[in-house]
């Protein structure tokens, strides 16, 4: 019995393994901050579990990383907080995947910055404003000089290493809170001298009080903001910056989960 579903199996996918794409490791749901607004950490601060992905849980994924081309080591916590998180990345490239990881910037120090250059062939900071003021409303107890410095001081070590590798990408989730800088996101992400922007949309929303954070809960954009949006991809056009678009997917998926 047990053979015959082998060889089943064997013939749908043939006798190797098939390859993938992406996988995404939750390495730690710890975070040095407290609690973003639009973090589904905020949505269940007293339920939420604070832990790291156990080095020995990790060795056990290892051999079956060489199956997918690119991890990205990044969940619901900030990764840079992980003990183990460069032996993981080495792990990971010991199987021939590239790797990545999205950070909030807070503890990208100097130190941290050299290790990123060495271990990570992609690395995305969630930046979501043009100014203090809007992103610490977002991101309260983050500090907006702190992770801008951050990042222009990773590009600089980057040129003047004269590396390729990790691209260093701009995250900007659309809210209402923060839509309205996009366009001005967009030249403080050029002046860093980053590879690329991503604009995101928040593609969970963990309960009903923080749906009023996103741009279509409740249908379509206001005109405003799709002026916005087209003035954004015009500017990114205009600058050359490699931006894949500000525009809305309406079919994003929208998860509303009620908390109990
Ligand atoms: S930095 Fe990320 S994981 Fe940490 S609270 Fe903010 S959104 Fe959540």
């Amino acid at each position: 019995m047990l053979r015959s579903l082998k060889e089943f199996f064997r013939g749908l996918v043939g006798p190797k393994p098939p390859g993938f794409q992406h996988l995404q490791v939750e390495i730690t749901t710890s975070c040095n901050l407290p609690g973003c607004l639009m973090c589904p950490r905020s949505a269940w601060p007293e339920r939420w579990l604070h832990q790291d992905l156990s080095w020995e849980n990790f060795e056990r994924l290892i051999t079956a990383l060489k199956l997918f081309r690119h991890v990205h080591l990044s969940g619901w916590g900030e990764p840079l907080l992980h003990p183990r998180l460069w032996d993981m990345a080495q792990g990971a490239r010991s199987q021939g995947c590239t790797v990545s990881l999205t950070t909030n910037g807070m503890n990208l120090t100097e130190a941290k910055q050299m290790q990123v250059l060495e271990h990570l062939d992609m690395v995305a900071v969630s930046l979501d404003g043009a100014t203090a003021e809007t992103f610490e409303r977002l991101r309260p107890g983050a500090d907006f000089h702190l992770v801008t410095q951050q990042i222009a001081a990773l590009c600089a070590r980057k040129r003047s290493l004269g590396k390729l590798r990790p691209e260093v990408v701009l995250l900007f989730m659309k809210m209402q809170p923060n839509v309205a800088e996009l366009p001005v996101f967009l030249d403080l992400a050029a002046s860093f001298g980053v590879d690329r922007v991503n604009a995101t949309n928040p593609d969970f929303v963990p309960n009903p009080p923080m749906a009023w954070l996103s741009l279509i809960a409740s249908g379509s954009p206001s005109r405003k903001i799709a002026e916005v949006l087209e003035l954004a991809d015009q500017k990114a056009r205009e600058m050359n910056l490699p931006f894949p678009g500000a525009a809305i997917d309406a079919s994003h998926m929208w998860c509303k989960v009620k908390c109990r």
